[in-house]
């Protein structure tokens, strides 16, 4: 990706496919762009092995956080667990706390790399390794590795990992909506578990349609507009 310079990042969340990408990332080019979303609801966990990666890889890792004014309206008007009440609430705190800092951070990138892998979910499994998504190249380099494959690599060049990892925690997110799973869940049956037949993705991958789509919008529109 050297012809896109500054304008390639890859976007990771310390999770053992993030740690893969940003490995053979800064392998390739030490100086690569690092971005990730501090939601405010990260477990401690996570912001330990952010620095853990800065002392092994002597990378910068830039931060994007929620605009606090958005978070302040969500909260005042819907409560700080908004994400409890139902679907649409819990949508609007990741649209929030997720998606519009990622948008943010993406200004300026024209290609960016992902740690997703088609395994993940069954709404993952069409996931293409290059496409175009907003106007920009979106890669995923891992879409078609495994479980095991992953945890191969992150032994074989022993990969910082993350803590919650030895609890029983697949796949990690915010602290409130992130549980350990049992043996045979699937791996992102921790995320908003309280949720029943509803989509394991926040928004980043995958955004709402349809009616829920018109019903976030509404709320995000109120606060955007408050
Ligand atoms: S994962 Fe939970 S706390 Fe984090 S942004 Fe989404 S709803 Fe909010």
């Amino acid at each position: 990706m050297g012809e896109y310079g500054d304008r390639f990042a890859i976007v990771t969340s310390f999770q053992a496919e993030g740690m893969v990408l940003l490995d053979m990332a800064a392998r390739a080019n030490p100086g690569v762009r690092v971005l990730t979303l501090d939601t405010g609801r990260l477990p401690e966990e996570t912001h330990e092995l952010m620095d853990r990666v800065r002392e092994r890889y002597r990378i910068g890792i830039e931060i994007f956080a929620p605009d606090h004014r958005e978070v302040e309206r969500m909260t005042s008007l819907h409560g700080t667990n908004l994400f409890r009440r139902e679907p649409v609430f819990r949508k609007l705190c990741c649209q929030i706390r997720k998606v519009r800092p990622l948008d943010r951070g993406l200004q300026g990138v024209s290609a960016w790399a992902t740690g997703l892998r088609r395994e993940q979910s069954e709404e993952r499994a069409g996931i293409a390794k290059v496409e175009q998504s907003s106007g920009r190249l979106k890669l995923s380099p891992l879409a078609d590795w495994t479980a095991a494959q992953v945890e191969e690599y992150v032994a074989a060049n022993d990969l910082p990992r993350h803590a919650l990892a030895a609890r029983g925690y697949r796949s990690i997110g915010c602290a409130p909506c992130t549980r350990a799973i049992q043996p045979g869940e699937p791996e992102r049956a921790g995320r908003w578990w309280w949720e029943e037949g509803m989509s394991k993705e926040c928004g980043l991958h995958a955004a709402p349609g349809g009616a829920m789509k018109r019903a976030v919008d509404a709320l995000l529109g109120d606060i955007l507009n408050g």
